[in-house]
């Protein structure tokens, strides 16, 4: 495994896959990068082009960018709701299998949340139910993994502190075939104080104290508009919000994150911003 943090985006695929995404990530200086495959804010699981999945697949082969699905926002195991449960199951079945279409390494998604206190005990049981399956399928058809991604916090959150992921795994039986996405943002406003000296290193000494060494597949970098503990989500360009620069130069030396790709999910929408967020990054390790 290459000891260096390969360094990429969130990037756009409107127009087509592999029309849209390989110019960006060229514009951009991507080293790796991440795409949806579905309507991020909708439950309908497209089919994709078979002509664009194989310039994709070619495309990243050839420049020797590992590639990640984030699933769409929606999916959430945690859900008192039964039929939104059986769609994040669905979306999640449905992105895997474009996963292998792409060429991608892997699928993140939300950890999810409970939502109602009520509902809270039942959570991690209807998470080991709705989880165990896919986990087995995908491991035994060579499927891309799965990483889960704890959440910004509010909501009862089934995993959104580094500790929550004991359980979360725990509830999982710690499948071989799932691993854990460490977004930035979310910790920060989930309350773990990333500013202050040290303050990313503990939170990722943490983490790997919780998961244990071979579990955190892919980090996303992003710097947040909110406090600390706030719960919410607002990404910002990195050295540009709350969680400063420092913060990324520790996440960017740290051993555990050696050999493990980056994502920038900042508030650009085009390549430039994307490239300068990168391009600061690239500087940090
Ligand atoms: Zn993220």
């Amino acid at each position: 495994m290459l000891l260096d943090r390969r360094i990429g985006s969130h990037t756009k695929t409107s127009g087509g896959l592999a029309k849209a995404a390989l110019p960006y990530v060229d514009a951009a200086g991507s080293e790796t990068l991440q795409v949806y495959v579905s309507n991020s804010r909708g439950w309908a699981l497209p089919p994709g082009d078979p002509k664009q999945d194989t310039l994709f697949r070619d495309g990243i082969g050839e420049r020797g960018l590992p590639a990640y699905i984030h699933a769409s926002l929606l999916v959430n195991l945690g859900s008192p709701t039964e039929l939104t449960v059986e769609r994040s199951v669905a979306t999640l079945a449905h992105s895997l299998e474009r996963g292998r279409a792409i060429g991608a390494s892997a699928v993140v998604y939300h950890a999810g949340s409970a939502v109602d206190a009520e509902h809270e005990a039942k959570a991690l049981h209807q998470l080991r139910e709705a989880l165990l399956p896919l986990l087995d399928d995908a491991a035994a058809r060579g499927l891309p993994k799965l990483l889960v991604e704890p959440s910004a916090g509010g909501g009862r959150s089934l995993a959104s502190k580094v500790q929550d992921l004991g359980p979360y795994l725990a509830a999982v039986e710690r499948h071989p075939w799932l691993g854990v996405c460490f977004d930035t943002c979310h910790a920060w406003a989930a309350g773990h104080d990333l500013a202050t000296p040290g303050g990313m290193t503990a939170t990722l000494d943490a983490l790997i104290a919780t998961v244990g060494p071979d579990r955190l597949l892919l980090i996303h970098a992003n710097d947040s508009k909110d406090e600390c503990g706030s719960t919410r989500d607002r990404h910002e360009t990195i050295g540009q919000g709350r969680i400063g620069t420092a913060a990324f130069a520790e996440l960017m030396t740290h051993p555990a994150t050696a050999g493990i790709p980056v994502i920038v999910e900042t508030p650009s929408v085009e390549h430039e911003g994307h490239a300068a967020d990168i391009a600061l990054l690239k500087s940090l390790r």
